[in-house]
């Protein structure tokens, strides 16, 4: 807790030096909180009136204007004024340009970067810098609220965020000049905020829905013993209140401005109708019908109108929830608490539908557009050492492996993983004296890395000349707790070393990552099929390497007839994996291992025979 002391000697307030605040960083708006006297709060700007800042930003002549003030120069100067940065966190242009025609501000895509960049006048912004000037202006607000210089805070982000766009979160804090101690989810910072889980003794399990401006998730917590546990998540980045305001503007352009041509090219006229839409939105939260005047036209929108053109997207959230719940292995009843968080869940028609799934109460006592940036002040708080006894774990979304031959993915970490998570396995060389070692590292489930997602590649060099099989490479994945991945390789025998940390260039969105799983349900079949049959290939291209060097190391003592029938069975072999084939690849193996396997036990039993002075391994044993 931020205690403020006073020194009665010089009459001065001691500053709590050791003080840590929550951001929520949201796609429609922003707010900051930190925890006084065990209470999180949500700061107020300097009029004393809102807590929430939205996350827009207007570029004056000189200036740069976040916040209430940019959101007026929607209407006035749009081309000028840049809403909803935080879709575009991460993203490339392919990304988000079907979205584009919604923004009233220029996108665009430089050759140099594959991320997206926002041009205003000729110049190129970057959605971490945008999103670093709402951050500065967070920054602000509460140094003027609690009158003294702020540095350390915790950011959250949604739950399906991906690497990049965490480690794009980190970055636009460190350009606002903050240190970002930690980057939380926000269902996490949700059930925080209701207290959930900060008693060692509370075993709970709780949904948290979040429907925000811009994105939807779900999310399904297992708390027990101060630990939280994000069982599983689901979700759309493309779903919120702003498709709810989208509904409004065509409903209305169909009903009344049918005729009007410039409707959408019209910037000024669009965005006062997208303003509109959104009060229309907010007043329906709480009245029957809602009524206004645009130039002179009279516009209107009931609740039932309003009810019906979203029940649509309602429904796709309480699909996210049904899969969310199969993911987890529950029903309704298995959960003990509902939390709702954002802005649009005060919709009435988004209540009753949540409410009817869980079959139970949701939480609303607290203000849905502050849950998470209170959870994220108690996060805060937990940090700065001020509350004892809370951990935080959450899962990585899809699993996380390297490149092994034959182009086949081998898993080190598997998805829904608690993370942090630090995972190692032990590879080998493919190739006598092979001095390199080429580590792609992917994600994704597919068995083979071609259909999955590339994250990046480094290459272990100078590793000792050894035969192949011989040197150990140890491949550990650390995985933090922001969701950042270390891959570290090491050959164990002579400690040769090398390490990449993954900024991937750019994130996935929701729609791809489900589309890479259901890629992996659907194609299990044809890639377990080539799987086996790349497994074949690479055992067989092992046992003939082995077969040649024994071949070689022992011709000395081999009768002819050994020779000869090894080196046949080894061309069959050879000749079967040319193909096709598994099957008789596999058959090949095994006639050349029946073959050689008592004459391989014979070598070893010589090679232990010369180097006891004779005696033979039967010998001792009896
Ligand atoms: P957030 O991203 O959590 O700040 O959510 C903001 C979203 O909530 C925006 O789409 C707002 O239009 C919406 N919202 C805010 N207040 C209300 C309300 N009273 N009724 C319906 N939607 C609201």
């Amino acid at each position: 807790m931020a205690k403020i002391s006073i020194n009665l000697k010089e009459g001065a307030i001691k500053k709590d030096e050791n003080i840590v605040v929550g951001i929520d960083l949201g796609t429609t708006n922003s707010l900051v909180a930190y925890v006084q006297e065990d209470k999180a709060l949500a700061v107020k700007g300097k009029d004393g009136k809102n807590t929430l800042v939205p996350s827009i930003i207007h570029f004056d002549k000189q200036d740069v204007i976040v916040g209430d003030k940019a959101k007026l120069m929607l209407v006035e100067d749009p081309e000028h004024t840049i809403y909803s940065v935080k879709r575009l966190l991460g993203k490339s242009y392919e990304d988000i340009e079907a979205y584009q025609q919604n923004l009233g501000y220029r996108i665009i895509d430089q050759d140099d970067d594959a991320l997206v960049k926002i041009e205003v006048d000729g110049t190129y912004h970057s959605p971490i810098s945008l999103s670093a000037e709402i951050l500065k202006y967070l920054k602000k607000r509460i140094e003027e609220e609690l009158n003294q210089e702020i540095q350390k805070v915790v950011i959250t982000v949604p739950a399906y965020f991906n690497d990049s766009q965490r480690q794009a979160t980190r970055d636009a804090g460190k350009l606002a000049g903050l240190e970002v101690l930690r980057i939380v989810n926000e269902p996490t910072a949700a059930a925080l905020a209701y207290g959930i889980g900060l008693s060692q003794e509370e075993e709970k399990t709780v949904a948290v829905y979040d429907l925000g401006g811009g994105t939807f998730d779900v999310s399904i917590l297992n708390i027990s013993g101060g630990i939280f546990d994000v069982i599983s998540t689901n979700g759309d980045t493309f779903l919120g209140g702003d498709d709810f305001d989208k509904k409004i503007i065509e409903f209305w352009k169909s009903r009344y401005f049918s005729t009007r041509e410039d409707f959408y090219t019209d910037k000024s006229f669009y965005q006062s109708i997208r303003i509109q839409a959104e009060k229309a939105k907010k007043m329906l939260s709480t009245s029957s019908k809602f009524t206004t005047k645009i130039g002179n036209q009279e516009i209107q929108l009931t609740i039932d109108e309003f009810d019906d053109m979203i029940r649509g997207l309602v429904e796709r959230t309480i699909e996210s929830c049904k899969m969310a719940m199969e993911d987890a292995g529950l029903s309704p009843k298995d959960i003990d608490e509902v939390i709702m968080v954002g802005g649009s869940t005060r919709v009435p028609l988004v209540r009753k539908s949540v409410g009817n799934f869980f079959e139970q109460n949701i939480h609303i006592d607290l203000n849905p557009d502050e849950v998470v940036a209170l959870g994220a002040a108690v996060q805060a708080n937990v940090l700065a050492g001020k509350q004892e006894g809370v951990l935080l774990l959450d899962i990585t979304p899809l699993s996380l492996g390297i490149e092994t031959m034959g182009g086949l993915m081998d898993v080190i970490i598997s998805r829904n993983t608690k993370i942090p998570a630090s995972l190692a396995r032990e590879y080998t060389t493919s190739v006598d004296g092979q001095k390199n070692l080429k580590i792609g590292v992917y994600q994704g489930e597919r068995d083979l890395v071609e259909h999955n997602r590339k994250l990046g590649e480094f290459i272990l060099s100078n590793i000792p000349s050894m035969p192949a099989g011989i040197p150990k490479i140890q491949i550990q994945f650390i995985l933090d707790a922001d969701g950042i991945l270390v891959v570290k390789a090491k050959e164990l025998r002579s400690e040769v070393e090398q390490s990449i940390t993954i900024k991937s260039q750019y994130g996935i969105s929701e729609e791809e990552m489900a589309k890479m799983l259901l890629d992996s349900i659907k194609n299990a079949k044809s890639d377990m099929t080539v799987k086996a049959l790349k497994e074949a290939v690479n055992e067989g291209n092992n046992i003939v390497v082995n077969s040649e060097r024994f071949l070689r190391q022992h011709s000395s003592w081999l009768s002819d007839e050994q020779k000869n029938k090894m080196s046949s069975l080894l061309g069959e072999l050879k000749e079967q994996l040319k193909g096709e084939n598994k099957d008789l690849i596999n058959q090949a193996m095994t006639r050349l291992n029946d073959y050689s396997a008592p004459i391989a036990h014979e070598a070893m039993d010589r090679v232990i025979q010369s180097s006891l002075g004779g005696k033979s391994v039967d010998k001792i044993d009896t």
